[in-house]
């Protein structure tokens, strides 16, 4: 202190305003180091009694690791002079401040959240919600001991790979299977397998890029295959393939444009034509498929011919597919195809890099077996087919019945309720092309922040993903998963309470599930 005081006065040296300015720098000096040495050491709050009640419920290195943050915060404001008020050591506030840290520390960082964005397979909320059946099995397996690689009748090493592989070719099609950990590694691994060090003829009008850093050259250059690009970005041949066959030659490969149209003046060369080219040269064929749609859609859906179990039935040597995509299941690359590369591909090194664990499997299996019941089943049991697959008029009518219900005590909150019909699309790098009539509902206000109140939406227990667009908060009803509507229920009680304003429904403790 004197030392500071000190240094004030070695520095200012003459003038009588400098001196007086000095002296209240210096009264607020002396008022910031009692402030700071108020602060209580961390041994006294340890002991006071509310603290105590934490170290119940907390471990007390957790405790102290939240006392030391709050006595760094309250450092930082009166030093700032921010603030100027000394928490005395038995303040409430202290167990208070803590408590909310401690909250926040074990607060899951992945949590559900209900998607209203009309965007069914949306890749930033985690593409497929699983069904039913999956989930029970999920939490059946999770925390017991399974024969993920125990053969129970013969009593010796089983194998994971083998558990699934003759359900997935029932369902398929294909003479074999292998699971790995996504699409992007089946490919990886599949070309690895089928052309390490030779090349790989590919149209250049599908040189795709996935996403991220899932880009077809790039993924080639990595599995050790050489890329031999033909035809043009929106005209490609089967000439141009058989021009480029040679003996260096080690694959055909289709992908699936998945996130994006071309439209025009263009051509293709099919699958079926692909693999008649593949087969009368002696080279083998391989379709990066994508989506995991099994059964051929609905016509205007325009994607004839694209399904898994038609490229089996065209004859694809491989076909790779996601698991979390249209198919409906957990994250997953699924390999389907002939025995000899499937086989080949299990025993690489970096297939062992690239398995997946039993939830994996678990979920997986469950899925496939809601395929096996039939096509309607899958219609009606998979959660994103029934999305894609709902009558426009039943959301119509429930967009009606939401409003009726809910326009006048919402009003009496600030807001206004209508809705409208919209177009919903499937996303996750599926069918780019593809919109489904849809019907959203509008909320707009008045008297509130709509951007705020969107904000708050997304701090909620479980969060609400909806649209931003015209002034309005937008919530599509395609995307709802069964228990959401009851969520958004209980939000619309708490909008058309909260008279006051927006504050009142940030801080109300959200509801929980039954
Ligand atoms: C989605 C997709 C991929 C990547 O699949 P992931 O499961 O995300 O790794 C690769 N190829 C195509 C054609 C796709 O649609």
């Amino acid at each position: 202190m004197t030392q500071q005081k000190g240094a004030f006065e070695g520095r200012i040296g003459g003038g009588d305003g400098l001196e007086i300015q000095a002296e209240a720098e210096v009264r607020a000096e002396q008022e910031r180091h009692r402030l700071l040495a108020g602060l209580p050491q961390l041994g006294r709050l340890l002991e006071q009694e509310g603290i105590q009640r934490l170290l119940l419920d907390y471990p007390r290195s957790w405790v102290s690791d939240a006392l030391r943050g709050l006595l760094a915060d309250r450092r930082g404001r009166l030093k700032a002079g921010e603030e100027a008020e000394i928490w005395a050591v038995d303040s409430e506030r202290w167990e208070t401040k803590a408590r909310e840290k401690l909250e926040d520390r074990e607060r899951p960082r992945l949590v559900r959240v209900i998607n209203a964005t009309g965007v069914v397979l949306h890749t930033n909320l985690g593409r497929a919600p699983l069904g039913r059946l999956a989930c029970d099995r999920l939490q059946d397996l999770a925390g017991a001991y399974t024969n993920l690689e125990f053969d129970l009748q013969r009593r010796e090493r089983g194998s994971r790979q083998s558990l699934l592989e003759s359900a997935l070719c029932a369902v398929t099609g294909a003479e074999a299977a292998l699971v790995v950990n996504n699409n992007a590694a089946a490919v990886m691994l599949m070309l690895q397998a089928m052309s390490a060090g030779r090349e790989v003829i590919l149209s250049r009008g599908e040189l795709v890029e996935i996403g991220g850093s899932f880009r077809m050259p790039e993924v080639m250059e990595v599995a050790g295959v050489r890329l031999r690009e033909v035809g043009t970005t929106n005209r490609t041949h089967v000439r141009d393939y058989e021009q480029a066959i040679s003996a260096e030659t080690g694959l055909l490969l289709k992908v699936h444009r998945s996130n994006f149209v071309i439209e025009g003046f263009v051509k293709e060369v099919e699958a079926e034509a692909l693999v008649e080219l593949g087969h009368r040269r002696g080279v083998s064929v391989m379709v990066d498929q994508g989506s995991g749609m099994l059964m051929e859609p609905p016509a205007h859906w325009g994607e004839r011919g694209w399904s898994v179990r038609a490229l089996h039935r065209a004859g694809a040597d491989v076909v790779t597919w996601s698991g979390d995509k249209l198919f409906g299941g957990p994250q997953c690359g699924v390999i389907t195809g002939k025995a000899f590369w499937i086989k080949k591909a299990a025993k690489l090194p970096i297939a062992r890099a690239l398995r997946v664990d039993k939830l994996t499997l678990a979920a997986l299996e469950a899925t496939v077996q809601v395929y096996a019941r039939g096509d309607d089943v899958a219609w009606r049991d998979i959660p994103v087919l029934s999305a894609l697959s709902t009558d426009a008029e039943a959301l119509y009518e429930q967009a009606e019945l939401w409003v009726q219900r809910w326009r006048d005590p919402l009003k009496r909150g600030g807001w206004s309720l209508s809705w409208e019909k919209a177009e919903a699309r499937v996303g996750g790098g599926s069918l780019p092309a593809l919109t489904l009539p849809t019907a959203r509902l509008c909320l707009g206000s008045e008297v509130h922040s709509v951007s705020l109140f969107e904000g708050s939406l997304r701090a909620r227990t479980i969060p609400i993903i909806g649209l931003l667009d015209r002034g309005c908060l937008w919530l599509d009803l395609r995307t709802w998963l069964s228990g959401d509507a009851e969520v958004v229920l209980c939000l619309f009680e708490e909008m058309a309470e909260a008279r006051e304003g927006l504050q009142s429904h940030r801080e109300k403790r959200p509801h929980r599930e039954k």
